[in-house]
């Protein structure tokens, strides 16, 4: 058993409020690609830079262009080992809460309940006319047109996530800034820590361990306690271990 594994996992049994700040790698070893890390969507090939894609500017223009490019890259996934450690470390008392920059929605898949998205979840959709929200799975087909209908009022409809060019929701940053700052251990994992204003929340923890997961080197190492660089499943699957033999957690 690696030290660091056995620390971290120590930490999480004694924190009084645990917390977990995530990002775009939580989720590759579920198979959806990051932006930035080695396999990330900005070393592949397109056509249209990513920032041009995910602007609310190019899905009010060229919406069936935008609604090609998500059909795309929306592939059937899982949650994986990191999705379910913080699922069974919640259900056990032992994490206060997700805050994460996906829109995967694969934490509440897991069983996470309590989980800040603060770019929204790509697994909903919102109508651009009347406003009605419905599950992506639901959405009303048209026959020669990637963009799906509103099921109310036959509107265009566009996935609830956070497009560049606009706004974050205020109530879910001001509640994952509250949870960040009551926290006594925050583990940061899977980010580049450079797509703001979410990066930035980190700067609210005061407490105990700051704990980085990251393959990659960012900007929050140097206030690091413990900096891990091995794949985020694969360390939640060593520290779930060790939880399980102290009698900590059952899995
Ligand atoms: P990022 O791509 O900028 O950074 C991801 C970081 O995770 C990189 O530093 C990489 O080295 C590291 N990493 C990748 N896989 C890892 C693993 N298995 N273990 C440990 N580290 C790993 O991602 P970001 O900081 O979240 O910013 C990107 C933005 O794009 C986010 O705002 C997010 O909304 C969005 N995004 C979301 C998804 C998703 O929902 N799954 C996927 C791609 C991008």
């Amino acid at each position: 058993m690696n030290s660091d594994v056995s620390t971290l996992a120590e930490w999480i049994a004694t924190s009084p409020s645990t917390v977990f700040f995530g990002g775009a790698g939580v989720s590759t070893e579920s198979g959806i690609p990051d932006f930035r890390g080695a396999n990330g969507f900005y070393f592949q090939e397109r056509e249209i830079p990513l920032e041009t894609v995910l602007s609310i500017d190019f899905f009010n223009r060229y919406p069936q262009a935008y609604w090609e490019w998500f059909r795309e890259v929306h592939v059937p996934v899982e949650p994986n080992g990191a999705h379910r450690a913080l699922a069974t470390l919640e259900g056990a008392g032992h994490l206060d809460a997700v805050i994460t920059q996906n829109i995967d929605g694969l934490h509440q898949r897991a069983g996470s309940r309590t989980v800040w998205e603060l770019h929204g979840n790509w697994e909903r959709l919102v109508c651009t006319g009347c406003g009605a929200v419905t599950p992506l799975a639901d959405s009303v087909e048209v026959p020669g047109d990637p963009v799906p209908a509103c099921p109310s009022c036959g509107g265009q409809m566009r996935p609830d996530i956070v497009m560049y060019g606009e706004a974050l929701d205020q109530g879910v940053i001001e509640a994952a800034v509250s949870t960040i700052a009551r926290a006594s251990v925050l583990i940061v994992a899977g980010t580049s820590l450079v797509v703001y204003p979410a990066a930035g929340l980190i700067n609210y923890f005061s407490g105990d361990h700051l704990v980085l997961m990251n393959a990659t080197p960012t900007s929050a190492d140097a206030h690091a306690d413990l900096i891990v660089r091995e794949p985020v499943a694969r360390t939640f699957g060593q520290v779930m271990d060790k939880l399980d033999e102290e009698g900590i957690i059952s899995s």
